[in-house]
């Protein structure tokens, strides 16, 4: 082939990069931050991890850990560097087993099967990651920064499989997938993913199943574009709705014209389409929140608190529902209001907090896009219903 057919292949990508973003291909790779909210969360830098053997370590020493017990990721702060260390026995070089490995940067790859990464202390709050990828551990801002360089249709898979449960139908796994890959699109690529529900959950290789790198394959570089504009639709999703769904100016505490579609009629089948109830302490609730909650004043045409009145430092103040929603979630738990539908009543010395569905309500419903599917609605079908003022198009 010709220095002209080069030129001519490379004026194709110049211009093709002009006229649309950049569409997902196999060959891509997106870096995730794992664990990223035990990294957030107040005790930054407290969390313990461990990683399991078999694996390789590529820097800054090469090394095949084949088996033994976990090594222990230790931070050291005066140094800011990250070291791993190794379980008493093994039959390591003297080197690593007194000093382990240390560097500002570590980096990881599977041997033979997926890494094991673990944080937390045991029990109910450790956390494991199965990993099949190069993975790095960096030392920044007094806290282990988990990175994994997943190829991009891995990740998509794991998150499809992350944010649905294995009874999911393929055609709502194919929708779910579509929206993935637009808010990939969407996003500002130069940051790393968090791994947590503040963006789109990952929980790991073993959650790309079978099913979900089927949806993958069969809609890979399928994009939801505007209709009037053409421009890529930024797209919220959620677990359930429980009937009625919301615009996005809840984020803001903003009343807005009602959503379209305004119902969702198909997400009964989720363990959290009937309403929650959750009795608590005012005391603990107040502490935990360093706030008494004090009524609702507003809500969206689908019954969301737009907005609420708090004391706070003795002073009345408003907040959004929104943030109100999310602070409950980060401080209490978010099994206790798993819906933005929600509603509390203070009595005596408890709480009674009542919710409705999971998750914040706006555009899609991930029971509800499984409800449609069981009723024989493919995926563009599925997407055409939550969003109908946007296409899907290859
Ligand atoms: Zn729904």
């Amino acid at each position: 082939m010709g220095s002209h057919w080069h030129l001519l292949i490379l004026l194709l990508v110049v211009f093709s990069n002009f006229l649309s973003p950049p569409v997902l291909s196999l060959d891509a790779r997106v870096r995730v931050q794992l664990f990223a909210s035990a990294e957030n969360a107040a005790s930054k830098g407290s969390v313990a991890y461990t990683l399991s053997p078999p694996f390789r370590v590529v820097a800054p020493l090469p090394l095949s850990v084949l088996t033994g017990d976990d090594w222990r990721l230790v931070l050291d702060s005066a140094s800011r560097q990250v070291r791993l260390l190794p379980s008493a026995i093994g039959t390591l070089d003297d080197r690593v087993r007194q000093a382990g490995l240390s560097g500002a940067e570590l980096q990881l790859l599977p041997l033979g099967k997926p890494l094991s990464l673990h944080a937390g202390t045991g029990g109910a709050a450790k956390k494991t990651r199965l990993i099949n990828a190069r993975v790095f551990l960096r030392y920044a801002g007094g806290g282990l920064k988990v990175i994994a360089e997943l190829p991009t249709a891995d990740y998509v898979a794991g998150v499809v499989g992350s944010e649905s449960p294995p009874q999911f139908h393929l055609e709502a796994l194919k929708a779910q997938s579509v929206l993935v890959q637009n808010w990939l699109s969407c996003r500002d690529s130069r940051k790393d993913i968090a791994d947590d529900t503040s963006t789109m959950a990952y929980l790991g290789a073993d959650y790309a199943r079978t099913k979900c790198r089927e949806a993958v394959q069969a809609t890979l570089a399928t994009q939801l574009r505007e209709s009037a504009s053409r421009r890529l639709l930024k797209p919220y999703f959620h677990s359930t709705c429980a009937g009625r769904l919301s615009t996005s100016q809840l984020f803001q505490g903003k009343p807005g014209p009602s959503a379209r579609p305004a119902a969702c009629n198909t997400c009964q089948a989720s363990p959290f389409f009937l309403e929650h109830l959750e009795k608590l302490s005012a005391a603990e609730v107040e502490r935990k929140l360093s706030l008494e909650l004090l009524q609702v004043n507003e809500r969206d045409a689908a019954g969301r608190p737009l907005l609420v009145s708090v004391r706070q430092h003795g002073r009345v103040k408003k907040m959004s529902g929104y943030n109100l929603w999310l602070l409950i979630g980060q401080k209490l738990g978010w099994g206790v209001v798993p819906g933005l539908a929600f509603s509390f009543e203070k009595q005596g010395g408890t709480y009674l907090f009542r919710s409705r569905g999971a998750g914040h309500g706006i555009g899609y419903c991930q029971w509800g896009g499984h409800g449609l599917a069981e009723k024989g609605k493919n995926y563009v079908e599925i997407l055409r219903f939550y969003f109908p003022d946007a296409v899907p198009s290859k």
